[in-house]
């Protein structure tokens, strides 16, 4: 259980005064929560910038684009015209250098007037613009009198907002949760402490959101680098226990004499390549030891991990247990089944499918079969996570794309077994730093030859003036009977609220193709999902518009272009990922990379790498190179997805660290016992890594 001294931090923010229902929404959203956020989540939201008030420019040297704090003369207001509610109220100030204008939207008269009184001395910050040459502040941030602006805090937080959320907001709940903050136990060991020279938690919180100095809120700033630190020492020690555990001798060997998986490889259509073979026998040999496999098997998209994965499960079938997939998403999940059930049957190893869609009747009788040990191999997704999925013997736990499944899940499901190997999939060549940040020390096999008879891609890059002509040339590829996929990226603000551009793309395809066009986007049912996917690989509809949905090991042989818009927004691993569609089948295929003028130095750099190779580990060490480890699994900025505050570009170091410290933590004391045994399982608790508490009992 969580000690109750974190309590006051896991409460809801809106149990802090001025946070209503409203605002709940906004946070959500913000912070990326489907519940209420809880104090926790608002203080580990940073700071990406300070306004500092310490400097005032004059008008004329307010520089526009930037936060300025001006100290001005009420001249006169101008509210909108009568039955004009929607006109702004304008407010005219000044100083001996120049004009500036306030402008407000639905704004009350008499709020104004109070606030902004003609004749009187005011101080307003905010972010200043030019408007046909005068400086113009559009809902200044702050407006305040002499005494007000002797009050003002000199230097204050500038927050990543959500469309409604006022910074003061934000700010206010921000203070409102610092004073919640209870003592912690110090969990750095002092050797650490004096080595990194680290300020304690709550210091480190308090002047990351009440800066003294603009650079205390900096990401390789001391503040900043506590904050990373404990939750990357969270990370792996969570890690650590986990693999503590998987990596006790399991004492049974889950491997067979190979009669079913030569039975498959009879039957395919193809020969495995030398990398498939080396994979599925390092695999054959990891799941014959009395010690618990932990493998990631790293391939290019359409590199045919899938097929070893199938090799595996056979494996595990002929010594009489049960294997499971997990995928990311039921399109995955249904792509796999697709590959395996064929192969599977010629074999005579079960396979069947569980997704959030098997229901009822049909969900009752497979979860039978599955406990009576008649299913062999279980693909699906979350699903197979849930506490009624109850093998008979599980063995062999395959994770596609593991990077999204958090240890909640990969421990869930090999639970759900009393000796399960693990092997994770992996479409993303991923460096080594980052293969220890999420899965610990792994073996790792690598596909890096393509299966024979695969065509090159030819990529091009083109300006989106040129979308006339690509819609020309689509429109012909239609006609000669070929299928297209077409990508539009998702604003990521957008997602939950307004039309995607893969919405507004598909209509005015559809008014120029008709019904050769479809549509798939995330926000859409399963089934709804299914069925276009399955038009598209019948042929029924060319043109498939899709959002990133299609990033991941989607399949359709036939398909041979690919056109992506505002390609300038994707992240090179994406952008390889999305081309890994095409080029799959027999075919020659080209890849339009559509991209919106000016293009940014990072992006052209991009784009150029994009269109020089197909290579995928190449690829990801250009990327490397390019931005630095946190992208190189396609995640927006620097961020590492799962962790809120760490950056392997800023943080790579403290990585490291926190492993050794982990591992030194395991050696010393690895059921996390006594005073700092206590600390670390409050930090666990902090970031919520506690999932493998459980394993090493009460402290
Ligand atoms: P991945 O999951 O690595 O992206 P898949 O396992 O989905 O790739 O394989 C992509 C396609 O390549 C599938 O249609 C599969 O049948 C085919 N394939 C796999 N291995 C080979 C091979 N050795 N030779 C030819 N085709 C192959
Ligand atoms: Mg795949």
């Amino acid at each position: 259980m969580r000690p109750a001294l974190l309590n006051p931090l896991f409460a809801p923010i809106t149990t802090l005064p001025g946070v209503g229902p409203k605002q709940d929404k906004l946070f959500r959203y913000l912070l990326g929560r489907n519940e209420t956020p809880r104090l926790v989540d608002l203080l580990l939201h940073l700071p990406v910038s300070v306004i500092d008030r310490r400097s005032r420019p004059k008008i004329r040297d307010a520089e526009p684009g930037t936060v300025v704090t001006l100290e001005v003369h009420v001249d006169r207001h101008r509210p909108p015209p009568p039955g004009r509610s929607r006109a702004p109220y304008l407010v005219y100030a000044s100083d001996d250098t120049g004009d500036v204008i306030l402008t407000f939207f639905r704004a009350k008269a008499d709020y104004i007037e109070k606030l902004l009184p003609v004749g009187e001395k005011r101080y307003i910050s905010g972010t200043g613009q030019l408007y046909d040459g005068t400086l113009q502040i559009v809902h200044p941030d702050r407006v305040v009198d002499e005494a007000g602006f002797a009050k003002l805090p000199k230097i204050d937080p500038v927050y990543p907002l959500t469309e409604g959320l006022a910074i003061g907001s934000l700010r206010r709940a921000e203070a409102q949760a610092l004073t919640k903050l209870p003592a912690m136990p110090e969990w750095i060991s002092p050797e650490v402490l004096r080595r990194c020279r680290f300020p304690s938690l709550a210091d480190a919180l308090n002047r990351v959101h009440v800066p003294v100095e603009p650079t205390d809120i900096l990401p390789d700033g001391p503040y900043w680098s506590r904050l990373a630190y404990d939750e990357l020492l969270a990370g792996q020690l969570a890690l650590a226990l986990v693999r503590a555990q998987l990596r006790r001798p399991a004492g049974t060997r889950n491997a067979g004499d190979g009669r079913l998986r030569h039975r498959i490889i009879d039957a395919l259509p193809y020969s495995l390549t030398t990398s498939q073979q080396e994979a599925a026998a390092a695999i054959a040999e990891d799941l014959r030891q009395p010690v618990r496999m932990l493998r990631l098997l790293q391939g290019d998209v359409g590199s045919g991990k899938t097929v070893v994965a199938l090799l595996a499960a056979a494996a595990v079938t002929e010594a009489g247990k049960q294997a499971a997939l997990m995928a990311p998403t039921e399109i995955l999940a249904r792509q796999h089944i697709k590959t395996i059930a064929p192969l599977a049957e010629r074999a005579g190893l079960s396979v069947a499918i569980l997704t959030g869609r098997e229901k009822g009747k049909e969900r009752r009788d497979l979860l039978a079969r599955l406990a009576a040990g008649e299913i062999d191999f279980l693909v699906g997704t979350h699903a197979l996570i849930q506490d009624d999925v109850v093998f008979k013997s599980l063995a062999l736990a395959v994770v596609d794309e593991q990077h999204r499944f958090g240890v909640r899940e990969r421990l869930a499901l090999t639970s759900k077994g009393d000796t399960v190997d693990v092997l994770v999939l992996s479409a993303t060549p991923i460096p080594r730093t980052l293969v220890l940040t999420y899965f610990g020390d792994m073996d790792v096999s690598e596909l890096r030859e393509k299966p024979a008879g695969r065509q090159p891609i030819d990529t091009r890059a083109l300006s989106d003036g040129r979308l006339p002509e690509v819609i020309d040339a689509v429109g012909r590829a239609v006609t000669a009977g070929k299928r297209v996929y077409w990508i539009c990226p998702l604003v990521e603000e957008s997602e939950n609220v307004r039309l995607t551009d893969a919405e507004q793309r598909f209509e005015s395809l559809q008014q120029r193709f008709g019904d050769k066009v479809g549509l798939v986007h995330g926000r859409m049912r399963g089934a709804d999902k299914d069925r276009v996917m399955a038009q598209f690989a019948s042929g029924e509809i060319s043109v498939l518009v899709a959002t990133t949905v299609v990033e991941v090991g989607v399949d359709v042989p036939a398909a041979t272009i690919m056109v992506i818009e505002n390609a300038e927004r994707f992240g090179l691993a994406q952008l390889h990922q999305l081309r890994g569609r095409v080029g799959r089948g027999s075919e020659a295929s080209t890849c339009l990379l559509l991209y919106r003028e000016p293009l940014g130095e990072m992006s052209a750099a991009r784009l150029r790498v994009i269109r020089e190779t197909t290579d995928g580990f190449r690829i990801a060490e250009e990327d490397l190179k390019l931005r630095g480890e946190g992208d190189v699994l396609g995640t927006r900025q620097s961020g590492l997805p799962g962790y809120r505050i760490a950056r392997s570009d800023v943080h790579g170091q403290l990585i490291t660290q926190a492993r050794d410290e982990a591992l030194r933590i395991m050696k010393d004391n690895p059921k996390l016992e006594g005073a700092s045994g206590e600390a670390l399982r409050c930090l666990l608790y902090l970031y919520e890594r506690d999932e493998a508490l459980p394993l090493i009992g009460a402290g």
